[in-house]
């Protein structure tokens, strides 16, 4: 376990730092196959995974999250390689384990969103606690320090989430996340804060949002919920540019064609990394104070979050200095045009 837990850290005061959004970082990478999103990749490069553990470490991350996500047995099963679900989780948990002891890290195990639950079938509920019980421990025989429940978009199904943490999570902390697809409630119809707020009373140590909603659409919610919940609440945005008429990434349109860009074309509606630092400006004034991002996340979004939280990751040795660049700043009077087409300046003849 790192020299402090999550509990420590955070009754000190002091914000948690976590990047998430690792599968479809790596499935930008090629190592990971959209659609199903089973991160098959721990088993197969399990060096790409340790490798981006080791960016977002750089760019300011105080967690390692095993990559457990979408990780369950549902999905293995649905991919046919239910038989490599242990060794999977494990070999997840063993990479992030490693790292967090190198780094001084925190290591999370984490459960998500089974894709199952129906609030009205309680045979999906037997199922997804036998789904969550298996993830919990191995997840405590490899040494979490903590565990996260992310991207659940039914309370009933984060309340299974909480309830198995609590259960066989031999008292590690439970962290419990929510998704919020609809406006603005849980999709079995419990309103957001109120949700988190149930689930705080209920005994996570943390609740909030990640996942679904980008930075803008995200901010309201976070102020509902921190005047309904007392302890430390998460925000975890999804890096896109989502608007009040299209809340989370699900709707998002390509400007230029109109066209649906879920989740294979969201490049044409990334965030910019001023939007991130906003974000975070915004977040820290709410009072936010276990933050990240989720999908799209990148080492150099995380970083402009982490010097929003007063750190100085060591990737803030190559944070901008614009000063340098030459065709902002130079002085060499052939690219005057290009200043005069790109920026639209005139200047003088000096
Ligand atoms: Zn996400």
């Amino acid at each position: 376990m790192g020299s402090k837990g999550l509990l420590e850290r955070l009754r000190n005061g002091e914000s948690v730092l976590i990047a998430e959004g690792y599968v479809m970082e790596i499935e930008r990478r090629g190592y990971l196959q959209a659609g199903g999103f089973v991160p098959e990749v721990v088993l197969e490069h399990p060096e790409i995974v340790e490798g981006l553990h080791r960016e977002f470490i750089h760019a300011g991350t105080d967690v390692v999250e095993a990559l457990m996500y979408f990780g369950h047995r549902e999905k293995l099963r649905a991919i046919g390689r239910e038989s490599d679900l242990e060794k999977l989780n494990r070999m997840a948990l063993k990479i992030a384990r490693d790292l967090a002891n190198e780094t001084d890290t925190l290591m999370a195990g984490g459960l998500c969103c089974t894709t199952i639950y129906d609030p009205d079938n309680t045979e999906t509920h037997d199922k997804i606690r036998s789904i969550f019980k298996e993830q919990v421990e191995w997840a405590v025989t490899e040494g979490a320090d903590y565990m996260i429940a992310e991207t659940i978009h039914s309370y009933g199904e984060a309340q299974l989430a909480l309830e198995a943490i609590q259960q066989h999570g031999k008292g590690i902390p439970a962290v419990i996340t929510l998704t919020c697809l609809i406006p603005d409630e849980t999709t079995d119809e419990v309103p957001i804060a109120e949700a988190c707020r149930r689930l705080e009373e209920g005994g996570a140590a943390v609740v909030g949002l990640n996942c679904g909603r980008g930075p803008k659409t995200m901010l309201p919610a976070l102020r509902e919920i921190r005047k309904a919940c007392k302890g430390p609440i998460a925000a975890l945005p999804v890096t896109y540019r989502t608007k009040e008429h299209c809340r989370t990434w699900h709707s998002l349109n390509d400007p230029d064609t109109g066209r649906n860009v879920f989740p294979k074309n969201l490049a044409c509606v990334m965030s910019s990394r001023d939007d991130i630092r906003e974000f975070a400006e915004e977040a820290k004034a709410i009072g936010v104070n276990y933050i990240g991002l989720c999908c799209g996340n990148a080492p150099f979004y995380f970083r402009e979050l982490a010097e929003v939280y007063g750190r100085k990751p060591e990737a803030s040795k190559y944070s901008p200095n614009l000063s340098l660049n030459v065709i902002l700043e130079g002085t060499n009077p052939s690219l005057r045009k290009l200043r005069e087409y790109a920026f639209g300046t005139t200047e003088s003849n000096d």
